[in-house]
């Protein structure tokens, strides 16, 4: 046992720590987290978290499934989402909004928060945030989940600094959503790791100053940081601005575990999903499903509220504006995939659609975009690279901007 942790008699046995790096970068926020173990069983286990300063911290508790979340003040962790340990499935970290950091603790079973408490620096040993579970019912879990608490807003001003959207600029807004960010990392390069969060944000700035350069566009992110929006906040945004056009952009990967590895080297390019209530095709479904669990990952939803019903899905598609919307979308969708192709590697099956929470943002057509799968190492050597990244977002601007310029032309947008 390492001296100083001053386990309770309860953990006295467990001596196998095992270590869950968190990677720190140079911070622009003070560091504070420094690294993370986990230690214990199925009945009682330990997180802590060692910590350079001391900060107020908050732990709660949230259902479906179970979860135990810690809040703090902004810092510059993430927590790889490997394996836990006991009552411990796994645990995953990253910036919730501006000044807000926040671990997510996914529990194999239900477990109590026994103790949580800031432990001062002693001998060698940094200052210690000691969360200890144990196992209890699930009424008894239930019972102690208060209502969690709302999801952040979004950035106040979530817009690329280079153009501003003003009331007088008539010129068509089109809003550019770089997929997860913050605590939702996205998916996972299954050989380098890359980040699927990463590869968004870093595609969206470039095709942001791509369709700036032409100054024909008014450009508004969704997130302009490494920071969590929640998908309703990114269609509410759009609806906002009164946008006519809303770009969402990912890089998913598909789960060997569902389709086999030797479908993971198979499928692979590009896809341009739109908006309905009955997905196009089973994958297109597995998709929109993932994408849309993502707030209930980040711990600021309940597995009950995020998923799309079909209800609403119907009711949004089928008043007279979004009747345009849907048509619109699909218009768009197949124009990009027809001057993208020669261009950029599509899907076999390029054009689909599927109930992404993201895109029903009333009245406004959307689009969203997968750049390639994750889970393809060919897709992931593009998608990880800067040159393709660059060459692929000044395609996809030059075809955003050719349909929006045929479009004003004429039918008026
Ligand atoms: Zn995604």
């Amino acid at each position: 046992m390492e001296p100083g942790l001053r386990p309770s008699s309860a953990f006295a046995a467990c001596c196998a720590f095992l270590v869950l790096a968190l990677f720190m970068s140079a911070a622009r926020a003070e560091d504070i987290v420094v690294s993370a173990k986990i230690g214990g069983d199925s009945q009682r286990t330990r997180f802590v978290a060692f910590v350079s300063k001391a900060v107020e911290f908050r732990v709660f508790s949230m259902a479906d499934p179970y979860r135990i979340v810690i809040d703090m003040p902004e810092t510059d962790i993430q927590v790889p989402g490997g394996k836990g340990r006991g009552l411990i499935l796994s645990s995953r970290s990253g910036l919730l909004a501006p000044g807000k950091s926040r671990i997510v603790i996914d529990l194999a079973a239900p477990a109590l928060i026994e103790k949580a408490e800031l432990l001062p620096p002693e001998n060698d040993l940094p200052a210690r945030l000691v969360i200890d579970l144990a196992r209890t019912t699930h009424k008894t879990f239930l019972a102690s989940v208060k209502a969690p608490p709302p999801a952040p807003k979004p950035e106040d001003e979530p817009q690329s600094a280079a153009a501003k959207p003003d009331a007088g600029d008539r010129r068509p807004l089109i809003v550019i959503d770089p997929g997860h960010g913050g605590i939702d990392a996205g998916a996972v390069g299954r050989v380098t790791n890359a980040l699927e969060k990463d590869i968004t944000f870093d595609f969206g700035k470039k095709l942001a100053a791509k369709l700036e350069a032409t100054a024909r566009y008014r450009i508004l992110m969704t997130r302009t940081s490494d920071v969590f929006v929640s998908l309703d906040d990114r269609s509410a945004i759009s609806v906002k601005a009164k946008a006519d056009l809303l770009i969402s952009i990912h890089a998913d990967a598909l789960d060997p575990k569902r389709l086999g590895v030797k479908a993971l080297k198979e499928v692979r390019g590009g896809t341009i999903y739109t908006l309905s209530e009955e997905a196009s095709d089973d994958q297109a479904n597995v998709i929109a499903q993932n994408e849309n669990k993502v707030d209930v990952q980040a711990g600021v939803a309940s597995e009950q509220t995020a998923p799309v019903v079909s209800e609403e899905i119907a009711s949004i598609l089928n008043d007279l504006e979004n009747r345009i919307k849907k048509n619109r979308s699909t218009a768009i969708a197949h124009y990009l995939i027809d001057h993208m192709k020669g261009k950029m590697k599509f899907n076999i099956r390029p054009q689909r659609s599927a109930n992404f929470r993201v895109l029903k943002a009333h009245g406004v057509p959307a689009i969203l975009i997968e750049l390639g799968y994750l889970s393809n190492e060919d897709d992931e050597k593009l998608l990880i690279s800067e040159e393709w990244r660059t060459t692929i977002s000044s395609v996809l601007g030059e075809a955003i901007s050719a349909f929006m310029s045929e479009r004003q032309a004429h039918i008026p947008l």
